[in-house]
């Protein structure tokens, strides 16, 4: 069985775990002393260690070496997502950093029917944390939030490839097949986008895809486009 994963900020030959990492570790997965981990302090090592101790509001870790496993994607892909209603944007954010991508962006525009505030925030990176653990990855992905829908557009300057799926698009601006290097993509909300919007897209460099002649729900546009996008980048072989 593959060993419970832990981030950490700062690994040294002496570790603890504190805050919800610990209570995680003591509660619910119930590690004694002895017990081997894998601890992650996001900068896409990952070490074993072995529990020294398990105090009241810590546990402690003795780091036993680095190990050389590498799970992470060689592209970074950006994915920028219309806050979506429910727990919809949760659902992203874990689908996303199972399939590889390297930061996520949650934006508000014109038709976006749900909020965001400091504690949904906080919960989509802890989706994102216990997504990056689950599937052994060494990076847990941050989630980020724009108010503004130019702001979370601006974001993507730099990127090689600006891809922007749009649901009124007879036929893609580009095609997918052959695509290399980094890529930003934009997928909307469930109210989808305005003319205005992918007017203003375009104007900033990113080119319109369409995934169909059906109007995907915007989780599965979402899931669908970087799902294909990590194939043709060779990240699903
Ligand atoms: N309310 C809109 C649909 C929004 S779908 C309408 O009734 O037309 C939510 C998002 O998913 C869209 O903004 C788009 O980014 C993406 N999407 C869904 N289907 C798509 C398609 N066929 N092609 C490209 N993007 C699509």
């Amino acid at each position: 069985m593959a060993r419970n994963r832990f981030f950490i900020d700062h690994i040294q030959e002496e570790a603890a775990l504190t805050g919800d990492e610990f209570r995680h570790a003591k509660n619910v997965l119930r590690l004694k002393e002895g017990s081997e981990v894998t601890l992650l302090d996001g900068s896409g090592a990952e070490y074993s260690a072995i529990v020294t101790k398990v105090e009241r509001d810590r546990i402690l870790l003795h780091v036993l070496q680095k190990t050389d496993t590498d799970r992470e994607p060689k592209t970074e892909v950006f994915l920028l997502v219309g806050a979506l209603k429910g727990d919809k944007t949760e659902l992203v954010v874990q689908k996303a950093v199972e399939l590889g991508v390297s930061k996520i962006g949650v934006f508000s525009s014109r038709y976006c029917a749900a909020y965001m505030n400091e504690n949904k925030l906080e919960r989509l990176n802890r989706v994102s944390r216990e997504a990056a653990k689950q599937c052994m990855r060494q990076i847990a992905p941050p989630v980020v939030y724009f108010e503004n829908y130019q702001d979370a557009l601006k974001s993507a300057n730099g990127y090689q490839n600006k891809l922007f799926a749009c649901e009124f698009l007879e036929q893609s601006e580009e095609g997918l097949n052959g695509l290399n290097g980094p890529c930003a993509l934009v997928v909307g909300s469930e109210g989808g986008f305005s003319e205005e919007e992918f007017a203003l897209a375009k104007s900033l460099g990113f080119r319109g895809v369409s995934l169909g002649r059906r109007i995907l729900r915007a989780e599965t546009a979402a899931i669908a486009l970087l799902s294909v996008v990590m194939y043709e980048l060779g990240e699903l072989k």
